[in-house]
């Protein structure tokens, strides 16, 4: 995609700042600018010429038919498990991301990436072991959102960012996505359906804290009871380690009865004794946390185990005696690597239908 063009990348731009563009370039404003935001982010459909406002200015039409730039990266790939779909985009200069539609009872949530790859390097995270390659611009995470409502019909309320990549290591492009999807012209996303989770990047977090937006929700990929384990499975440990992560948290601005999102994915003989579960209660008594936990969804060639149901139950149980706020967190999707930490695995753009059930569109 040549960014050095001139064109109006509709879906970086809010609703004002479509119309101050129009303003700008063609004397035209609002009335334009509110159809497009209309037809294309609320209604999901990209060919905005047919609205009635554009039939009486078919010169300025055909102008901005040339000059507005709306992302028609092709979903190549696509795959349904226990209601979950994951789709795979790709992008103008071939790389390729995930996001996964998740349905509750009358709406969906979307799992949507931030980069291709991730350089946090998590041990048990599929995503890490690509290593990174790129950040993604504003359009290709709000295009995530439009293709979720045009291609697939979803009815998306929540937006959460946990798919490939670590979120504030793109900070600038989540915050001005945030900003898009929450248009109440477009999209109409509150901050309140919507959740930023990291690995602990603490100037990343109080980055966040300084927008002071009380409703967003921050998830905490916490994984580990102490240091010693976190550095084990989570390198950015060893640059933000766990006290300097509290305090951040505990900062972090909160509506009344707002709390943290903390993470757990519980890994067979890594973070999974009894011992664990007490060292993770007296870390987070200080933090209004609400723990939601995960067995551990193998990725490719896994050094881990995953845990049994039970053994899960078993960690949460412990939890609930150390009156810790907690819940579990399903696996849906597992076996369409659609779960948490399992997206981006090469091996599925191969085309071997019958060995990924990947199926191809
Ligand atoms: N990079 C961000 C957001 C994406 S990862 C972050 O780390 O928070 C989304 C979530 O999946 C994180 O909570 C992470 O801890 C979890 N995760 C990663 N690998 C996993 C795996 N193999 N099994 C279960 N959860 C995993
Ligand atoms: Fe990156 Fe999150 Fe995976 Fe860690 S868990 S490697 S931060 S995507």
């Amino acid at each position: 995609m040549d960014r050095t063009n001139t064109c109006i990348p509709l879906f970086e731009l809010t609703c004002s700042e479509l119309a101050s563009e129009l303003k700008k370039r063609y004397g035209k404003g609002h009335f334009h600018a509110a159809a497009i935001y209309r037809e294309v982010f609320y209604k999901g459909n990209a060919n905005w010429e047919n609205a009635q406002e554009f039939q009486n200015s078919k010169k300025f039409l055909k102008q901005l038919r040339l000059d507005l730039r709306i992302d028609r990266t092709p979903v190549i790939a696509t795959q349904t498990e226990d209601d979950v779909t994951k789709f795979a985009t790709r992008l103008c200069d071939g790389n390729v991301i995930e996001s996964v539609i998740i349905p509750m009872f009358t709406h969906a949530t979307l799992c949507v990436s931030t980069q291709v790859g991730c350089r946090m390097g998590c041990k048990f995270c599929e995503t890490g072991r690509m290593g990174f390659v790129r950040d993604l611009f504003v359009e290709e995470i709000v295009a995530q959102l439009f293709k979720a409502k045009s291609v697939f019909g979803a009815n998306i309320r929540n937006i959460v960012f946990m798919g490939m990549g670590e979120p504030l290591d793109n900070f600038e492009n989540v915050v001005r996505s945030i900003r898009v999807m929450e248009d109440q012209r477009g999209f109409d996303i509150p901050h309140r359906y919507v959740s930023v989770s990291t690995s602990g990047r603490v100037d990343g977090i109080r980055k966040l804290a300084q927008l002071n937006w009380p409703r967003l929700n921050l998830a905490v990929s916490l994984n580990a009871p102490n240091d010693r384990i976190r550095s084990r499975i989570m390198p950015v440990n060893n640059l933000y380690p766990m006290a300097e992560l509290r305090k951040a948290m505990m900062d972090f601005p909160m509506k009344k009865n707002g709390a943290v999102y903390v993470e757990y994915v519980l890994i067979k003989n890594v973070n999974d004794a009894r011992r664990h579960a007490r060292q993770l209660a007296e870390y987070l008594a200080p933090v209004r946390a609400k723990v939601n936990l995960i067995g551990y969804n193998p990725r490719t060639s896994s050094p881990f185990e995953t845990p049994s149901e039970e053994e899960v139950d078993r960690f949460l149980d412990w939890l609930v005696e150390e009156r810790v706020f907690v819940r579990k967190r399903s696996s849906k999707g597992r076996s369409i690597r659609a779960a948490c930490g399992q997206l981006g695995g090469k091996h599925v753009y191969r085309g071997d239908e019958n060995r990924t059930g990947f199926k191809r569109v």
